[in-house]
Protein backbone atom coordinates (compact mmCIF):
# COMPACT_ATOMS: atom_id res chain seq x y z
CA UNK A 1 0.00 0.00 0.00
CA UNK A 2 1.46 3.36 -0.92
CA UNK A 3 0.21 5.34 1.68
CA UNK A 4 -0.25 9.07 1.90
CA UNK A 5 1.10 11.30 4.94
CA UNK A 6 -1.12 14.31 5.19
CA UNK A 7 -0.21 16.80 7.89
CA UNK A 8 -2.53 19.85 8.11
CA UNK A 9 -2.79 22.98 10.55
CA UNK A 10 -5.78 24.98 10.98
CA UNK A 11 -4.15 28.43 12.12
CA UNK A 12 -7.10 29.77 14.47
CA UNK A 13 -5.30 32.91 16.12
CA UNK A 14 -5.94 33.47 20.02
CA UNK A 15 -9.19 35.87 19.92
CA UNK A 16 -11.06 32.66 17.93
CA UNK A 17 -10.30 30.84 21.69
CA UNK A 18 -10.89 33.93 23.63
CA UNK A 19 -14.89 33.11 21.37
CA UNK A 20 -15.18 29.48 22.15
CA UNK A 21 -14.29 29.75 25.82
CA UNK A 22 -16.74 32.64 26.63
CA UNK A 23 -14.31 35.00 26.92
CA UNK A 24 -13.89 38.95 26.55
CA UNK A 25 -11.62 38.70 23.21
CA UNK A 26 -10.68 42.24 23.83
CA UNK A 27 -8.50 41.00 26.50
CA UNK A 28 -5.92 39.93 23.63
CA UNK A 29 -3.42 42.44 23.41
CA UNK A 30 -1.35 43.12 20.00
CA UNK A 31 2.03 40.49 20.92
CA UNK A 32 -1.06 37.67 21.31
CA UNK A 33 -2.61 38.70 18.50
CA UNK A 34 0.37 38.00 16.10
CA UNK A 35 1.34 35.13 18.00
CA UNK A 36 0.28 32.72 14.99
CA UNK A 37 1.77 35.10 12.30
CA UNK A 38 4.77 35.57 13.51
CA UNK A 39 5.64 32.51 15.86
CA UNK A 40 3.79 29.58 15.09
CA UNK A 41 3.77 29.17 11.29
CA UNK A 42 7.69 29.74 11.56
CA UNK A 43 7.86 26.52 14.36
CA UNK A 44 6.11 24.60 11.07
CA UNK A 45 7.81 25.20 9.02
CA UNK A 46 11.34 23.96 10.54
CA UNK A 47 9.34 20.69 11.32
CA UNK A 48 8.58 20.36 7.96
CA UNK A 49 11.74 21.18 6.82
CA UNK A 50 10.28 21.68 3.39
CA UNK A 51 7.76 18.92 3.30
CA UNK A 52 4.23 19.32 2.00
CA UNK A 53 1.49 20.08 4.29
CA UNK A 54 -1.35 22.04 4.58
CA UNK A 55 -2.35 25.24 6.38
CA UNK A 56 -5.95 26.31 6.90
CA UNK A 57 -6.17 30.11 6.85
CA UNK A 58 -8.66 32.04 8.15
CA UNK A 59 -9.83 35.11 5.93
CA UNK A 60 -10.68 37.54 8.91
CA UNK A 61 -7.04 37.34 10.20
CA UNK A 62 -5.39 38.42 7.43
CA UNK A 63 -6.30 41.73 8.02
CA UNK A 64 -3.00 41.56 9.67
CA UNK A 65 -0.46 41.56 6.79
CA UNK A 66 1.99 39.41 9.12
CA UNK A 67 -0.33 36.77 8.51
CA UNK A 68 0.10 36.81 4.82
CA UNK A 69 3.48 37.38 4.74
CA UNK A 70 3.33 34.05 7.05
CA UNK A 71 1.25 32.32 4.16
CA UNK A 72 3.18 33.74 1.58
CA UNK A 73 6.90 32.26 3.22
CA UNK A 74 4.40 28.58 3.98
CA UNK A 75 3.54 28.66 0.06
CA UNK A 76 7.22 29.20 -0.86
CA UNK A 77 8.00 26.27 1.30
CA UNK A 78 5.65 23.93 -0.72
CA UNK A 79 2.56 24.14 1.95
CA UNK A 80 -0.92 24.10 0.84
CA UNK A 81 -2.84 27.29 1.72
CA UNK A 82 -6.59 25.75 2.02
CA UNK A 83 -9.82 28.09 3.51
CA UNK A 84 -10.56 28.15 7.49
CA UNK A 85 -13.53 30.48 6.23
CA UNK A 86 -13.15 34.05 6.82
CA UNK A 87 -15.43 34.32 10.21
CA UNK A 88 -14.57 31.19 11.81
CA UNK A 89 -18.17 31.60 12.95
CA UNK A 90 -18.66 28.50 14.53
CA UNK A 91 -22.43 28.62 13.91
CA UNK A 92 -21.23 29.11 9.95
CA UNK A 93 -22.78 26.01 9.33
CA UNK A 94 -26.57 27.51 10.78
CA UNK A 95 -26.27 30.20 8.83
CA UNK A 96 -28.97 30.83 5.85
CA UNK A 97 -27.35 29.58 2.15
CA UNK A 98 -26.84 32.86 1.16
CA UNK A 99 -24.62 34.21 3.97
CA UNK A 100 -22.72 30.77 4.05
CA UNK A 101 -21.64 31.36 0.39
CA UNK A 102 -20.75 35.20 1.08
CA UNK A 103 -18.61 34.23 4.05
CA UNK A 104 -16.75 31.44 1.94
CA UNK A 105 -16.24 33.88 -1.25
CA UNK A 106 -14.87 36.37 1.79
CA UNK A 107 -12.03 33.94 2.61
CA UNK A 108 -11.47 32.26 -0.68
CA UNK A 109 -10.88 36.27 -2.16
CA UNK A 110 -8.85 37.26 0.67
CA UNK A 111 -5.93 34.03 0.44
CA UNK A 112 -6.09 34.38 -2.86
CA UNK A 113 -5.03 38.12 -2.83
CA UNK A 114 -2.75 37.51 0.28
CA UNK A 115 -0.68 34.31 -1.58
CA UNK A 116 -1.52 34.74 -5.23
CA UNK A 117 -2.84 30.95 -5.72
CA UNK A 118 -6.46 30.10 -5.17
CA UNK A 119 -7.79 28.04 -1.99
CA UNK A 120 -9.11 24.22 -3.23
CA UNK A 121 -10.08 22.74 -0.14
CA UNK A 122 -12.39 23.96 3.20
CA UNK A 123 -12.31 23.05 6.76
CA UNK A 124 -15.27 23.82 8.48
CA UNK A 125 -14.78 26.32 12.07
CA UNK A 126 -15.58 23.63 15.18
CA UNK A 127 -15.45 20.48 12.43
CA UNK A 128 -19.32 21.35 11.85
CA UNK A 129 -20.61 20.45 8.58
CA UNK A 130 -24.00 20.63 7.12
CA UNK A 131 -25.94 20.25 3.62
CA UNK A 132 -25.80 24.02 2.77
CA UNK A 133 -22.30 24.02 4.07
CA UNK A 134 -20.86 21.90 2.20
CA UNK A 135 -22.94 22.86 -1.17
CA UNK A 136 -21.33 26.11 -0.72
CA UNK A 137 -18.07 24.72 -0.72
CA UNK A 138 -18.68 22.65 -3.75
CA UNK A 139 -20.16 25.86 -5.55
CA UNK A 140 -16.61 27.40 -5.18
CA UNK A 141 -15.49 24.36 -7.02
CA UNK A 142 -13.45 22.92 -4.44
CA UNK A 143 -11.67 19.25 -4.39
CA UNK A 144 -11.95 18.40 -1.00
CA UNK A 145 -13.37 19.56 2.11
CA UNK A 146 -11.57 18.13 5.49
CA UNK A 147 -14.22 18.56 8.37
CA UNK A 148 -15.64 15.19 9.30
CA UNK A 149 -14.35 14.38 12.42
CA UNK A 150 -15.69 11.06 14.07
CA UNK A 151 -14.25 11.39 17.24
CA UNK A 152 -16.40 9.68 19.91
CA UNK A 153 -14.35 10.84 22.86
CA UNK A 154 -13.98 14.43 21.24
CA UNK A 155 -18.00 14.82 20.66
CA UNK A 156 -18.70 13.45 24.19
CA UNK A 157 -15.79 15.99 26.25
CA UNK A 158 -17.25 19.23 23.92
CA UNK A 159 -20.76 18.34 25.04
CA UNK A 160 -19.51 17.77 28.49
CA UNK A 161 -17.84 21.30 28.23
CA UNK A 162 -20.81 23.31 26.52
CA UNK A 163 -22.96 21.92 29.44
CA UNK A 164 -20.56 23.72 31.97
CA UNK A 165 -20.04 26.57 30.95
CA UNK A 166 -23.44 27.10 30.30
CA UNK A 167 -24.01 25.92 33.88
CA UNK A 168 -21.12 28.57 34.59
CA UNK A 169 -23.17 31.28 33.04
CA UNK A 170 -20.52 31.76 30.37
CA UNK A 171 -22.14 30.13 26.92
CA UNK A 172 -19.63 28.93 24.83
CA UNK A 173 -20.11 30.12 21.13
CA UNK A 174 -19.02 26.72 19.73
CA UNK A 175 -21.83 24.64 18.48
CA UNK A 176 -22.47 20.51 19.03
CA UNK A 177 -22.56 19.07 15.82
CA UNK A 178 -25.43 16.47 15.19
CA UNK A 179 -24.81 13.07 16.77
CA UNK A 180 -24.62 11.61 13.21
CA UNK A 181 -21.30 12.68 12.19
CA UNK A 182 -20.37 9.60 14.49
CA UNK A 183 -21.42 7.18 12.09
CA UNK A 184 -19.97 9.68 9.41
CA UNK A 185 -17.12 7.02 7.45
CA UNK A 186 -13.59 7.31 8.92
CA UNK A 187 -11.87 7.48 5.48
CA UNK A 188 -12.03 9.25 2.95
CA UNK A 189 -15.10 9.32 0.82
CA UNK A 190 -17.83 11.16 -1.78
CA UNK A 191 -20.21 12.52 0.09
CA UNK A 192 -23.88 13.45 -0.64
CA UNK A 193 -24.81 17.04 -0.57
CA UNK A 194 -27.85 16.67 0.96
CA UNK A 195 -26.12 14.45 3.96
CA UNK A 196 -22.51 15.29 4.17
CA UNK A 197 -21.50 12.56 6.91
CA UNK A 198 -22.97 9.60 4.08
CA UNK A 199 -21.82 8.20 1.14
CA UNK A 200 -23.07 9.99 -1.86
CA UNK A 201 -21.83 11.32 -5.52
CA UNK A 202 -20.70 15.05 -5.11
CA UNK A 203 -17.63 15.68 -7.23
CA UNK A 204 -15.50 17.05 -4.47
CA UNK A 205 -14.11 14.55 -1.75
CA UNK A 206 -14.94 14.43 1.95
CA UNK A 207 -11.13 13.50 3.77
CA UNK A 208 -12.35 12.89 7.63
CA UNK A 209 -9.38 13.59 10.12
CA UNK A 210 -7.61 10.44 11.36
CA UNK A 211 -9.34 9.18 14.13
CA UNK A 212 -9.15 5.36 15.33
CA UNK A 213 -11.40 2.39 14.19
CA UNK A 214 -13.42 1.06 17.50
CA UNK A 215 -12.05 3.83 20.02
CA UNK A 216 -12.46 6.64 17.74
CA UNK A 217 -9.98 8.24 19.97
CA UNK A 218 -8.94 11.13 17.60
CA UNK A 219 -5.89 11.56 16.28
CA UNK A 220 -4.48 14.87 16.60
CA UNK A 221 -2.43 17.28 17.68
CA UNK A 222 -3.58 17.49 21.32
CA UNK A 223 -3.93 13.68 21.56
CA UNK A 224 0.04 14.05 20.74
CA UNK A 225 0.98 16.68 22.73
CA UNK A 226 -1.14 15.72 25.94
CA UNK A 227 -1.63 12.54 26.37
CA UNK A 228 0.66 9.73 27.80
CA UNK A 229 3.13 8.55 25.08
CA UNK A 230 1.70 4.59 24.93
CA UNK A 231 -1.45 6.23 23.77
CA UNK A 232 -0.08 8.25 21.03
CA UNK A 233 1.73 5.16 19.90
CA UNK A 234 -1.37 3.07 19.98
CA UNK A 235 -3.44 5.28 18.52
CA UNK A 236 -1.00 5.68 15.59
CA UNK A 237 -0.58 1.85 15.06
CA UNK A 238 -4.23 1.45 15.21
CA UNK A 239 -4.83 3.37 12.10
CA UNK A 240 -2.19 1.32 10.15
CA UNK A 241 -4.25 0.00 7.42
CA UNK A 242 -5.58 3.22 6.66
CA UNK A 243 -4.35 4.37 2.97
CA UNK A 244 -4.39 8.18 4.11
CA UNK A 245 -3.59 9.59 7.46
CA UNK A 246 -4.69 13.17 7.97
CA UNK A 247 -3.04 14.54 10.86
CA UNK A 248 -4.68 17.45 11.98
CA UNK A 249 -3.15 20.09 14.08
CA UNK A 250 -3.67 23.81 15.62
CA UNK A 251 -1.23 26.51 15.37
CA UNK A 252 -1.44 26.80 19.42
CA UNK A 253 -0.16 22.99 19.42
CA UNK A 254 3.48 25.01 18.77
CA UNK A 255 2.83 27.70 21.41
CA UNK A 256 2.75 28.03 25.22
CA UNK A 257 1.81 30.03 28.18
CA UNK A 258 5.48 31.64 28.13
CA UNK A 259 5.27 32.86 24.20
CA UNK A 260 2.86 35.42 25.55
CA UNK A 261 -1.00 34.03 25.94
CA UNK A 262 -2.76 35.53 28.52
CA UNK A 263 -3.01 33.42 31.76
CA UNK A 264 -6.94 34.30 31.61
CA UNK A 265 -7.15 31.47 28.31
CA UNK A 266 -3.97 29.35 29.60
CA UNK A 267 -6.27 28.42 32.91
CA UNK A 268 -9.01 27.68 30.17
CA UNK A 269 -7.52 25.70 27.21
CA UNK A 270 -5.24 22.96 29.36
CA UNK A 271 -2.93 22.17 26.41
CA UNK A 272 -1.04 25.86 26.56
CA UNK A 273 0.07 25.04 29.81
CA UNK A 274 2.45 21.88 28.10
CA UNK A 275 6.19 23.16 27.29
CA UNK A 276 6.31 24.35 24.10
CA UNK A 277 10.08 22.34 23.95
CA UNK A 278 8.04 19.34 25.09
CA UNK A 279 5.64 19.94 22.28
CA UNK A 280 8.03 20.41 19.64
CA UNK A 281 10.17 17.21 20.51
CA UNK A 282 6.85 14.65 20.42
CA UNK A 283 5.07 16.28 16.98
CA UNK A 284 8.64 15.83 16.04
CA UNK A 285 8.85 12.62 16.63
CA UNK A 286 5.46 11.79 15.24
CA UNK A 287 6.18 13.29 11.94
CA UNK A 288 9.30 10.76 11.50
CA UNK A 289 7.30 8.00 11.96
CA UNK A 290 4.17 9.53 9.05
CA UNK A 291 6.85 10.37 7.08
CA UNK A 292 9.39 7.26 7.28
CA UNK A 293 5.47 4.88 6.71
CA UNK A 294 4.17 6.89 4.17
CA UNK A 295 4.78 9.81 1.54
CA UNK A 296 4.53 13.55 2.44
CA UNK A 297 1.44 15.34 0.52
CA UNK A 298 -0.37 17.93 1.22
CA UNK A 299 -4.66 17.21 1.38
CA UNK A 300 -4.76 18.99 -2.38
CA UNK A 301 -2.35 15.77 -3.90
CA UNK A 302 -4.06 13.30 -1.39
CA UNK A 303 -7.61 14.11 -3.07
CA UNK A 304 -6.20 14.07 -6.69
CA UNK A 305 -4.33 11.14 -6.18
CA UNK A 306 -7.86 9.20 -4.17
CA UNK A 307 -10.43 10.47 -6.13
CA UNK A 308 -9.82 8.31 -9.23
CA UNK A 309 -11.00 5.12 -6.99
CA UNK A 310 -13.41 6.64 -4.95
ZN1 LIG B 1 -10.59 26.49 13.74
Amino acid sequence: MDRLAAVSVDLDTLPHYFRIQGLDERQVDAQARALVSKVAIDRYLELFDGRPATFFAIGEDLADPQMGAGLRAAHRAKVEIASHSFSHDYGLSRLRPARIAEDLRAAHEAIFTAVGVAPVGFRAPGYTLSPALLQAVAALGYAYDSSTFPATPYYSAKALVMGALKVLGRPSRAVLDTPRVLFAPRVPYRPDPLAPYSLGKARLLELPVSVAPRTRLPFIGTLVTRLPWPVVKATYRALAQDRLINFELHAIDVLDESDGVPAVLARQQRDLKVPVREKLKRLKEVFGWLWSDGEPVTLAEASKRLAPAL
